[in-house]
This record gives structure tokens, C-alpha cells and sequence, in this order.
């Protein structure tokens, strides 16, 4: 069978999406885009694990405050299946910052800040394999047809 490689994508819905009671929102947005859940779970991130999450920030001016936030309560890390999904979920979410996002992405409808933005999107399919497993074993991430 042909192995894709451009098909998954790391979704996070951020502690803010939590609080606000969003999470079903933002699946429903998800899922009638066409994406494919293949992996959940809620989790809550020490600081540790988002520093390493977010280590390419580290030392950028919003970095101490982005990990304070990411650590401020539960989130809910997603593996998502869907061709093209890179871009096709960046389009979904909008810019990162919600005054700027386009009308209809879901930072655009829910976001409050550039910081407290709802989710997160891998950027690059090389990164989406590496933040995927930052989350997930390879026994967690399913199939939802089945083997
Ligand atoms: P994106 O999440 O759109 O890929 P980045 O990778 O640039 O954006 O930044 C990671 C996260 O850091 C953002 O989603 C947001 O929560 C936070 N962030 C980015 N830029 C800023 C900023 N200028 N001020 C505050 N927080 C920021
Ligand atoms: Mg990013």
C-alpha cells in the first residue's frame, strides 16, 4: 500500500479552548473540514514538556509567557489524517494572530490574543512527525476504518 507522507498534521486545542468549554466546537469545525481524528487524549503539559514542545521559541520575547499559558491547564492534543493536511489546517485555523485571521478560521471565531489563539497546527509535515510523537506511541494512533 502507498505510504503518504503528506497526510497527518498535529492539532492542539490549547488550554484556552479548554476552559472555554470549545473542545466539541472546534472537532465539529475539524472534523466537517474533512480531517480524520486518529489520535486524542487531554493532557497537562509541564513545563518541561512545553519547553521541548515549543523549543524553537525559546528566547523569543513571548516565550516565558507562551509557556505559562501552555501549562496554565489541560489541553487536547489530536493526530489528524486528511491529504494536504499541513496547509489545509493552517488555512482552518488562521493566522496566529486572530485579528488577522480570515473570516471563518476558528482563531478568527474563538481566539482572544496572539498568545491565547485556541490551537495549534504543525507547520511543516517533517514537524507534524515530530510533534505527533511528542504526544503519541505508534500503538495509539489508529485507524478509525479499522486493520
Ligand atoms: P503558530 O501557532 O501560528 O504556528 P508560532 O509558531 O509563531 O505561531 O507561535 C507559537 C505560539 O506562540 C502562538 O500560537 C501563540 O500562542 C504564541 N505567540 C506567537 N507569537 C506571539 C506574540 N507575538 N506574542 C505572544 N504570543 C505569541
Ligand atoms: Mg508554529
Amino acid at each position: 500500500m502507498e505510504r503518504k507522507l503528506n497526510n497527518k498534521t498535529l492539532a492542539i486545542l490549547k488550554p484556552d479552548c479548554v476552559k472555554k468549554n470549545l473542545i466539541g466546537k472546534v472537532v465539529t469545525l475539524i472534523q466537517n473540514a474533512g480531517f480524520k481524528v486518529s489520535a486524542m487524549k487531554m493532557v497537562k503539559l509541564t513545563s518541561d514538556a512545553a519547553k521541548g514542545f515549543y523549543a524553537i521559541h525559546n528566547g523569543k520575547p513571548f516565550f516565558n509567557d507562551l509557556i505559562t499559558y501552555m501549562t496554565s491547564g489541560p489541553c487536547v492534543p489530536i493526530a489528524l489524517e486528511k491529504d494536504n493536511a499541513v496547509e489545509d489546517f493552517r488555512k482552518l485555523i488562521g493566522a496566529t494572530d486572530p485579528a488577522k485571521a480570515a473570516e471563518g478560521t476558528i482563531r478568527k471565531l474563538y481566539a482572544d490574543s496572539i498568545q491565547e489563539n485556541i490551537v495549534h497546527g504543525s507547520d511543516s509535515d517533517e514537524n507534524a512527525a515530530i510533534e505527533i510523537s511528542h504526544f503519541f506511541s505508534r500503538k495509539e494512533i489508529l485507524d478509525i476504518n479499522g486493520f
